[in-house]
């Protein structure tokens, strides 16, 4: 048995070899594509990952660390990975041209930092009012958004991969109540993207500061108010030292996909079953991630609570309602960029409108009875 085995194996192996030298480069692209990727079956591809986050922060720059320790162990080390934080190559916001231009050959970051790039690119990390983290996966693998994605960074000579999940965001920390619209009238708020967009539109003033300067800004009252991640990260950096009331409600980013960036090029040179492999291991690192911030966030709460005495608020629903009408307004308007763009936000709503409403009868209804208020 073992004998005919190895011997049919041989025969194959005679066979494709015979046709391999009965052809040119030229004259047989199919026997020299399948040579191509014989010969770099053994071969060792290493490549940088920069990344948009400080070195090991956690949550964020640990995912990113965490898919660059998988892809060498889903690869046999075929393809290794070394981990740049932000500045330590590049500046953080210079990751997307970075890896465009093949000066890192993966990068690991969110796709709204790119907006000036393309405004549409901020669909694929989250909208106000939009997509948790679940429906978000939903419509990239089975709602025609990946392809999407990939049409819209093909431009800029990328794949783009969901890598990472915060899952929903708290709408933030606040150093004074916020009862109606009118208390955001004036407000300095540290809010980046489309959240930023809306509370200017409701007579806030929002700013964009990296993460480092926010507890200082917050505390010295050069800020008003900010929003950063949810309780694992904002006890991290300390936030209720430095702000009284700590509204929850999520609204500006419900569940913000994280992405991992591969230079086209880069990726065009692994053979298919390495090609398989490091998007396998950016899928992993997306549902990891979301895990991490389950768990990580659930504990968190309980010290800030329990510990830190924080009053946790939601945002009233005169708030919210206005909140969410000049959202879908600032969202709509993304669609008149162009032809793609609008392609992008007419699946976008389509999945949305149908999302919403399965999720009332399913996960809402389902919290409604767990959770009786
Ligand atoms: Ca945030």
């Amino acid at each position: 048995m073992q004998r005919r085995k190895l011997i049919k194996n041989l025969g194959v192996g005679a066979v494709a070899a015979g046709a391999l030298a009965a052809c040119s480069e030229q004259s047989c692209e199919e026997g020299g594509a399948a040579d191509k990727g014989r010969a770099s079956k053994g071969k060792t591809f290493k490549w940088k990952m920069v990344t948009t986050w400080p070195k090991n922060f956690p949550g964020l720059g640990t995912g990113a660390q965490y898919l660059a320790d998988l892809i060498p162990q889903m690869t046999g080390n075929r393809v290794q990975v070394k981990l740049y934080a932000a500045r330590e190559l590049v500046p953080a916001f210079e990751v997307f041209g970075a890896v465009s231009a093949g000066t890192a050959e993966m990068g690991h970051g969110a796709a709204y930092y790119w907006k000036g790039k393309h405004p549409a690119t901020q669909f694929f990390t989250c909208v106000p009012f939009g997509f948790n983290a679940t429906e978000m996966s939903g419509w990239l693998q089975f709602g025609g958004g990946m392809q999407l994605w990939e049409e819209l960074y093909d431009k800029f000579n990328l794949i783009p991969n969901e890598a990472g999940n915060t899952g929903a965001q708290m709408a933030g920390w606040f150093n004074k109540p916020i009862n109606t619209v009118d208390d955001l009238r004036g407000l300095k708020m540290r809010i980046p993207g489309l959240g930023g967009e809306v509370i200017k539109r409701l007579g806030g003033a929002p700013v964009n500061l990296p993460g480092g300067e926010i507890f200082t800004s917050l505390q010295s009252g050069a800020i008003d108010a900010t929003e950063w991640v949810g309780p694992y990260n904002d006890l991290a950096f300390g936030l209720h030292q430095a702000a009284k009331y700590y509204y929850t409600t999520p609204w500006h980013e419900p569940g913000p996909t994280l992405e991992a960036i591969i230079n086209k090029d880069a990726f065009a040179e692994l053979p298919a079953d390495l090609q398989v492999a490091v998007r396998a291991a950016c899928r992993v690192a997306n549902s990891q991630m979301l895990a991490e911030y389950t768990a990580r966030n659930n504990a968190a709460m309980n010290s800030l609570v329990n510990e830190h005495k924080v009053n946790m608020l939601p945002l009233p629903t005169v708030v919210t309602d206005e909140l969410r009408r000049v959202s879908d307004e600032v969202v709509a308007e993304i669609a008149q960029h162009d032809e793609l763009s609008q392609r992008i936000y007419k699946s976008y709503e389509a999945f949305r409108e149908q999302t919403v409403t399965y999720s009332r009868i399913s996960e809402q209804a389902y919290l409604n009875v767990r959770n009786p208020a």
